[in-house]
């Protein structure tokens, strides 16, 4: 294509040739075992590896490609790399990453039911799959959204659109400023998501086992009583995969009529795990739950399925409203954009939807729980180790430990040397104010070799 003068939507014989290089690429990466590492770059590296790639003549697809071949794409860290074990990592399923080319290439709008009917109701089937998992019944539905952020703030939006309508109908006036209760293990997001609002997280002290728990969460809703616009609940905490007492807090949220909010942004992907099941107990209680499928179902970046016991109180805070909008609904009432914080979006559930069917759900529970006893395998290893301590007993996937004598810059140390030589990826986390190593397995092809070689290299 280096015939600058062919229009540039035309599909020229240049493109033809463009078209075998991308899916051969594609392919090659697909099938790569392992996966190559990648190390990152500073931008002065780049530059003078690249030179300037934006040009007003282009630089033709020839360059461009080899430019993200040859030196952008080995500036990124393989996050499906087996030996990438470092904050939550990705494996997407061959499946899924093949249709994510497909698409790409079909120029689907996700948003509405009129222009992506096709695609919604594929996407639906997944979430159904999700919503059934977690037991919120056969009215519930979500959508997919970018990732867990904006699924916890598109719900958080929601508990206060329905602490306000509650207030509303009571004849009482809101309070300046909202708060919403949340577990001391939260996720980053969870105040990021509150400050966006202009309303306060308030983290409620755990103990010695930090989870929260219904009582916990009586006594702070005694204490704060309507400031309060939702409760927040994580089903496995990122830094250590802690589920809370999801049981006995959404009975107090039940009973007080308020909102009540699950982040299973990383553990959802557990509740297709039998073995495991038992520990979300009372996640059906929830009136809203998020799962990133592309954390721990094995789905590519960005996805993560928002879902709603009931989806009217999402539409109430989230259907946009303008004069081109109102003739969506011939075709079917059922728009993603109504459900989260968007109006246009990639049908970007789809390749996920693609894998679960042609694996089938079963393959997806035992995938994760595979990545479960490799955790337990790892702590085991760590236990026999002499200079190596478990902090915590694995919750989940994630195993965090101490390398009995090092301080925090010997970790760093360690990471970076890990990383330069291809050992694995794996950077040191906090536990109780000490520098620790984190495991979090993510990728079921993970070798217990692999385990082995990455805990020598601590020794
Ligand atoms: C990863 C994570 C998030 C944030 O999700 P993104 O998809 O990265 O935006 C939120 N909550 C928990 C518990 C997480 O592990």
């Amino acid at each position: 294509m280096n015939d600058h003068r062919a229009p540039m939507h035309d599909y020229t014989p240049e493109i033809d040739e463009l078209a075998d290089d991308i899916l051969a690429y594609a392919k090659d990466r697909v099938s790569l075992d392992p996966t190559p590492m990648g190390r990152p770059a500073s931008a002065e590296e780049l530059f003078e590896a690249l030179g300037p790639t934006i040009t007003e003549d282009g630089i033709g697809s020839d360059r461009a490609l080899t430019a993200f071949t040859d030196v952008l794409a080995p500036a990124c860290l393989s996050v499906d790399n087996t030996r990438y074990l470092s904050f939550v990592p990705a494996a997407p399923t061959e499946a899924a990453v093949l249709f994510d080319l497909v698409v790409g290439a079909e120029s689907i709008y996700g948003g509405s039911w009129l222009e992506g009917s096709g695609a919604t109701y594929a996407e639906n089937e997944a979430l159904r799959w999700l919503c059934d998992l977690a037991g919120l019944g056969e009215q519930s539905g979500g959508v997919f959204v970018q990732g867990g952020t904006i699924g916890n703030l598109s719900a958080l939006v929601a508990a206060r659109g329905a602490a306000e309508a509650k207030l509303r109908d009571q004849g009482r006036y809101r309070p300046n400023r909202w708060a919403f209760l949340v577990s001391d293990t939260a996720h980053s997001s969870v105040p990021s998501a509150a400050m966006v609002m202009d309303a306060d997280a308030i983290p409620v002290p755990t103990g010695p086992d930090r989870r929260l728990t219904g009582d916990l969460v009586a006594r702070a809703l005694d204490e704060y009583g309507e400031l309060i616009a939702g409760v927040v609940a994580t089903a496995g905490s990122t830094n250590l995969g802690v589920i809370d007492d999801l049981a006995s807090i959404g009975r107090v949220c039940n009973e007080r009529n308020v909102f009540f909010h699950v982040d299973a942004a990383y553990g959802g992907a557990a509740l297709a795990a039998p073995k495991v099941r038992h520990l979300f107990d009372g996640i059906e209680l929830a009136d809203s739950v998020i799962i990133d499928p592309h954390k721990w179902l094995f789905a590519p970046f960005d996805c993560c399925a928002l879902l709603w016991r009931d989806p009217d109180q999402a539409r109430a805070v989230h259907a946009q409203h303008a004069e081109y909008l109102e003739f969506l609904d011939v075709y079917g009432d059922w728009n993603p954009s109504d459900f989260a914080i968007q109006l246009t979006r990639r049908a970007r559930g789809l390749p996920f939807w693609f894998s679960l069917a042609c694996y089938g759900t079963r393959t997806y529970g035992e995938a994760v729980q595979r990545t479960i006893d490799l955790a337990a395998e790892a702590a085991a290893k760590i236990e026999a180790a002499p200079n190596l301590r478990l902090a915590w007993e694995p919750g989940l996937s994630i195993v965090v430990f101490e390398r009995i004598g090092w301080k925090e810059g010997d970790y760093q140390v360690c990471t970076e040397k890990m990383l330069a030589d291809g050992t694995g990826f794996v950077v040191p986390s906090r536990h109780d104010g000490r520098p620790v190593f984190r495991f979090c397995f993510i990728n079921p092809r993970t070798t217990s070799a692999e385990i082995d070689a990455i805990l020598a290299a601590m020794a």
